[in-house]
Formats: structure tokens, C-alpha cells, sequence
């Protein structure tokens, strides 16, 4: 098989002189090759880094270009062990809460949003913030504070003590209720049962989200739709790749972190989908082979929060395990990009520094 990763390319061991942001240092497809014995892979596309999640680590690096470290980063700034142990080493500090960050300092707030208490912490800390929270998460917090302001029961479908769903509850908490999945329809209480509208969490599974829907729409009749979906573009076209996929599959992979909502549910999909059995890996040598013992077909995708990289080093392993074809099972092409925060992008263009990574450059002139 023609190699995945080239000579050159960096490698996740060494941190490799890659810059996280950008979705990889590679080039988009990967080639497609026979297998010999028929042993292959179908690799899921799109996978891996969407929108937010680059623009989140891509705000970080350019902070700590800009500013120096350290650069304190409130949570994760994306749920992957990799990422956050690159930015480490870059300088950047993760801490769980804004009263760690030292007062007067610079903290980046995560992809996954956080509540207006968290902005009054930093702002009563003096702090200097760069909001890295994902538009669509932003997109979510606004509808549930125009709801709340409407005096409606929100029902908020995610996860309990997942930052995105804290987040979000916080921005109007009296009127929010977190709906954990279909189990827990039987307990909603509202107060005006034709004033009630569903909201969710932006990485959770399409199906299991639909079927708590129905549920609630069966308790709760006049139960209003969001104005447009909150599960996002990436979770969504990710999940459609692995079901595609998935029946022809012994094993399904996915790349992804524990933490990370949007890789445990494509797990979850996969399963469902009709793959023979699906695990999750953080890197290649957790690969455990005895899972691919009597697979002739192996499926593999990321969740949105994992860089290419680690990709291509999984692909590497099934290649030395014998899953020397590869073939590509595309079900949609992405080209959305955002814009870094804009605090961080004035002082970049003050500095005379390049706001834009030239992906995302590429994606606006395109
Ligand atoms: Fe934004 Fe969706 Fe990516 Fe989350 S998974 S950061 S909501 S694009």
C-alpha cells in the first residue's frame, strides 16, 4: 500500500512541527489503494475537524504566537487528550475554572460555550477573555435566551454535566430542564404544556435525539421545534458517513477521545448501523489486534474534535495488520469555516500578523 503519512510528516509521538489548526498538515483525500487479500478499510468522509473545533485550536496557537505564554485555556479548548497535550507543551495552561487564572490574565473559554456566570467570574477577575466558543453552540445559547425571554419551558436534550449542556442551561437557568434521552421523558414537569419547546446539545445522536422528541411530542402535543437544527452540520454529516459504511463493516474505529461527545455517539451509530463491533481509539497503539481477528473490512472515522493526524497513524496500523486497501466512502463535502474571535483578530491585524489560516482563507475567497 502506497504509505498514508509520507516520509515527512509529522508524527503524533513527537508533536511533530504540525500546526493543529487547519484540520491537517496533509492533503484532503487520502489514496485510495487495492487491497492484496482483500483485506481493506473504509475510511469515513468527512471526519475528524469541523468548523469550530478549528477555529478553537487555531485561536489558542494564535494567542499564544501573539501573546506569549502562558495562555490560560478555561477547560479543554476541544475534547481530545492529543490536542490538549500539544497546546500544553506550546505554553498554553488548562484550567478547570476562571478564578485559577491569575488575575489580569488572558483565558481562552472553550468550543464548548460557557454560561454568563463564567463571563462575570472573568470579568470580576479582571481578566482579558478570547471567547473560542463554537457559533453553532452560540447560535444554541441565543435561542434559549430569546425563549426564556418569550417565558417558555425549555427542554435542553443533552448531557447532563457535559460543559456545552452546562453552558447553555446557564444562560437561563429558571427555564431550562436537561432531558438526558428518552428514559427521562416520563419525568418532565412543565408549566404550560402548549409553551414548550425542545432544544439540544449540538453533538448528539440524530436518531436517539428524534426518538426523545417523539416521546415528548407524545407527553407534551404542542411541543414547538427549535428555528433550525441544533445538532450541527459536522456531528450530523459524520454520523450519515459512518452509517453508509458501517453494514459493510467487521469492525468499526473511531477516532476520538473519551470525553468527546461527537466520537462515543458515532460508536453508538455505528453499532446501530449494522457494524459487526465497534471500538473507540485516542491513537493507533490503542489498537488492540485481537479485534480485528476474522475482519476482512475495517471501518474508520474521527469524531470533530481529532486532528487528521492521528488518522492517518491508525491507518498506518491497519496497514501493517494486514488492511492494506483503502477506500474512501464519502457521503458529503464540507466548506465551512469561521472567523478567530474577533478581540483576537484585531490585535492580530494590529501586530501586522496573518488573521487568516490559508484554508480558511481559501474557504472565503472560494
Ligand atoms: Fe461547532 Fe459542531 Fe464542531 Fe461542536 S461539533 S465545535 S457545534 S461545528
Amino acid at each position: 500500500m502506497t504509505s498514508t503519512t509520507g516520509t515527512d510528516a509529522p508524527s503524533a509521538e513527537t508533536g511533530g512541527p504540525v500546526s493543529l489548526a487547519g484540520a491537517s498538515a496533509f492533503p484532503d483525500s487520502i489514496a485510495v489503494t487495492p487491497g492484496a487479500d482483500g483485506k481493506k478499510v473504509l475510511l469515513a468522509a468527512p471526519r475528524g475537524y469541523c468548523a469550530g473545533v478549528d477555529r478553537a485550536v487555531d485561536a489558542v496557537e494564535k494567542a499564544l504566537e501573539l501573546y506569549g505564554a502562558p495562555v490560560y485555556v478555561r477547560k479543554e479548548i476541544v475534547h481530545n487528550k492529543f490536542v490538549v497535550e500539544t497546546l500544553t507543551k506550546r505554553g498554553a495552561v488548562f484550567v478547570s475554572e476562571a478564578d485559577e487564572v491569575p488575575e489580569g490574565a488572558r483565558v481562552v473559554f472553550s468550543a464548548h460555550g460557557v454560561s454568563p456566570a463564567v463571563h462575570a467570574q472573568a470579568a470580576a477577575r479582571n481578566l482579558a477573555t478570547i471567547d473560542a466558543t463554537c457559533p453553532l453552540v452560540t447560535k444554541v445559547h441565543k435561542e434559549a435566551v430569546r425563549f426564556a425571554s418569550g417565558d417558555y419551558d425549555i427542554l435542553l436534550i443533552g448531557h447532563d454535566g457535559h460543559e456545552e449542556v452546562e453552558g447553555t442551561h446557564g444562560e437561563a437557568p429558571e427555564h431550562i430542564q436537561v432531558v438526558g434521552g428518552p428514559d427521562e421523558v416520563d419525568k418532565v414537569e412543565v408549566r404550560d404544556p402548549d409553551k414548550v419547546i425542545w432544544l439540544s446539545q449540538t453533538t448528539l445522536s440524530v436518531d436517539e435525539t428524534m426518538q426523545t422528541v417523539e416521546l415528548l411530542r407524545q407527553r407534551f402535543p404542542n411541543l414547538q421545534d427549535p428555528p433550525s437544527d441544533d445538532i450541527c452540520y459536522a456531528t450530523q454529516n459524520r454520523q450519515v458517513a459512518v452509517k453508509k459504511l458501517a453494514p459493510d463493516a467487521d469492525v468499526m474505529i473511531v477516532v476520538g477521545s473519551a470525553n468527546s461527545s461527537n466520537s462515543v455517539r458515532l460508536v453508538e451509530v455505528a453499532l446501530d448501523a449494522g457494524a459487526g463491533t465497534a471500538y473507540r481509539v485516542d491513537k493507533a497503539e490503542d489498537l488492540d489486534p485481537a479485534w480485528l481477528e476474522g475482519a476482512t473490512t475495517v471501518g474508520l472515522s474521527s469524531g470533530a474534535s481529532v486532528p487528521e493526524i492521528l488518522v492517518r497513524e491508525v491507518l498506518e496500523r491497519l496497514n501493517a495488520l494486514g488492511f492494506t486497501g483503502v477506500e474512501e466512502v464519502r457521503t458529503t463535502t464540507e466548506d465551512i469555516m469561521f472567523t478567530l474571535p474577533k478581540n483576537l483578530r484585531a490585535d492580530l491585524k494590529a501586530a501586522g500578523h496573518e488573521v487568516d489560516h490559508p484554508k480558511r482563507s481559501r474557504a472565503r475567497q472560494a
